[in-house]
């Protein structure tokens, strides 16, 4: 069976992954899985346990890690998060895409393992808007959001290491950008090639 593709969406902090991600899955034509991730942060109002997150100790996180049971991790002003890997390595399996929505650290440690991953980079318009955004969502006091900017300007250097550089100027736009690379992803002669190198096999031996 051909196996699904990975999406990798990742870009600093503050820039609107998750608000782009929720846009994206509310599109009523989006055939891919979306891979819950673990945190150890509190859930902020109107977050939904095994919806937004798996909300875990930092002692059941832990142990995820010691079990080898996360793909990835990264610790994130003060708190973890991570990818499980059972249901990535299911769904891939299982011949369905999946999309991860995670930080540049973890990005960076999916690629080594899953290189054939599509990795998209959502970038902010300026570091200024960055700021801005931060600042209008109100979860986190100026100490942290200066700490996300800076934490932002560095990671903005690894985006060397994606495939693809989408612009978060407007969700709607950026959204369209996304699922026009995943269209295009899934054209890339390597993923679709173990399908035909069968059919062609069958012919062959005719
Ligand atoms: P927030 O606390 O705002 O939900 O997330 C903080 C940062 O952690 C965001 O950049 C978010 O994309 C990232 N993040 C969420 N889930 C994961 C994950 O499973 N792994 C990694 N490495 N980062 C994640």
């Amino acid at each position: 069976m051909k196996r699904g593709v990975l999406i990798v969406l990742s870009g600093p902090s503050g820039v609107g992954k998750g608000t782009v991600r929720k846009a994206l899955f509310e599109e009523p034509d989006i055939d891919f899985q979306y891979s819950i991730s673990m945190t150890t942060r509190q859930p902020r109002t109107g977050e939904v346990d095994g919806e937004d997150y798996f909300f875990v100790t930092r002692e059941q996180f832990e142990d995820a890690i010691k079990h080898n049971e996360v793909l990835e991790y990264a610790q994130y002003v003060g708190n973890y998060y991570g990818t499980p890997k059972a249901y990535i390595e299911k769904t891939l399996a299982a011949g369905k895409d999946v999309l991860l929505e995670i930080d540049v650290q973890g990005a960076l440690q999916v690629k080594e393992k899953m290189p054939e991953g599509a990795y998209i980079f959502l970038t902010p318009p300026n570091l200024r808007s960055l700021k801005t955004r931060l600042i209008g969502r109100g979860t986190e006091n100026l100490d942290v959001i200066n700490r996300r900017v800076q934490t932002a300007a560095s990671e903005i250097r690894m985006m060397k290491n994606y495939d693809y550089a989408v612009v978060n100027d407007e969700v709607a736009a950026a959204v369209d950008r996304i699922k026009d690379i995943i269209k295009i992803e899934r054209l890339r002669v390597e993923r679709v090639l173990p399908e035909y190198i069968s059919m062609i096999e069958e012919f062959e031996k005719l």
